[in-house]
């Protein structure tokens, strides 16, 4: 199946963990041989970052947060049309493909 999710969507998560569910953000990566993106705010992990010294010198130890990536199939496109969670159709014409809402049957593209 083609993946029908880019960069700069926004999906919401509709499964996984459950502190994700119902979760929306933006795709800021696809990653398409493994079908799995990174959304913004979705599946933080949280680095702890070392205190480190370096010469007389002492850095702050901080927390870093990063979100890990999801399997494509645990979110679904969010029509920036009727705003729902929907199922994305293909269209073809001159142009060439356009994405479809489901839903509203709005073109995504
Ligand atoms: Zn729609």
């Amino acid at each position: 199946m083609k993946v029908k999710i880019r960069k700069g969507d926004t999906v919401e998560v509709i499964s996984g963990r459950l502190e994700d569910k119902g979760k929306r953000g933006e795709v800021i990566n696809v990653i398409l041989d493994d079908r799995r993106v990174v959304v913004q705010g979705v599946n933080i992990r949280i680095k702890h970052q070392k205190q480190v010294q370096a010469g007389n010198r002492q850095m702050n130890p901080g927390r870093i947060e990063l979100e890990g990536t999801i399997d494509i199939s645990n979110v679904m496109l969010v029509c920036p049309k009727c705003s729902e969670p929907t199922r994305v159709g293909v269209q073809r014409d001159d142009e060439g493909a356009h994405r479809v809402c489901k839903n509203c049957e709005a073109t995504i593209d």
